[in-house]
């Protein structure tokens, strides 16, 4: 049994909003809770195959294999991000820039954190952007990431249950 309840009342006497670079709460959400199974899953969508409850980029165990669903795929599917950043404001010249480095930030980090990635990057005409990932600790890496680069304006929301971490940037 997991002590979540116990997690859960702490968590409710802390500030909602508060800096990056604090400690965060362990966050899991139905969608990454390990199933302990007798099986292993593949994905029938992106490949990733679960293996003792560890999801990687391995290649399909020789114990029985169950075909399905990755979490994050599941997210994809019922388009329910894990995190969700929102930019405003974003001068035209840095669009392209901060889109590269959300994207470059994904790939090293899905090679390691399989259920990590972006779901959407939606732009807007008068200078927002909003990014869906499905895991938070991508989000919590382009906030970090939005930090490093612009020293300013990052701020980190960390939901009550099993919502979305959301962050915000404005310049
Ligand atoms: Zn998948």
């Amino acid at each position: 049994m997991e002590a979540r309840p116990e997690r859960r009342d702490r968590r409710k006497s802390v500030p909602r909003t508060r800096p990056v670079h604090n400690a965060e709460p362990e966050a899991r959400s139905a969608y990454e809770r390990t199933r302990k199974l007798e099986h292993s899953i593949v994905c029938e969508r992106c490949g990733v195959v679960c293996h003792a409850g560890r999801w990687g980029w391995s290649d399909a165990p020789m114990d029985p294999v169950v075909r399905g669903l990755c979490p994050a795929c599941e997210r994809i599917r019922d388009r329910m991000p894990a995190g969700i950043v929102e930019l405003s404001m974003v001068p035209s010249e840095l669009r392209e820039e901060i889109v590269h480095m959300i994207e470059n930030l994904e790939q090293r980090e899905r090679v390691e954190h399989p259920l990590e990635r972006l779901m959407d990057i939606e732009s807007s005409r008068d200078g927002e952007l909003r990014i869906t990932t499905t895991g938070m600790h991508l989000s919590r890496g382009i906030a970090s990431a939005l930090r490093r680069r612009f020293h300013q304006g990052v701020n980190i929301q960390y939901p009550d249950g099993d919502g979305p971490v959301r962050i915000a940037w404005r310049t």
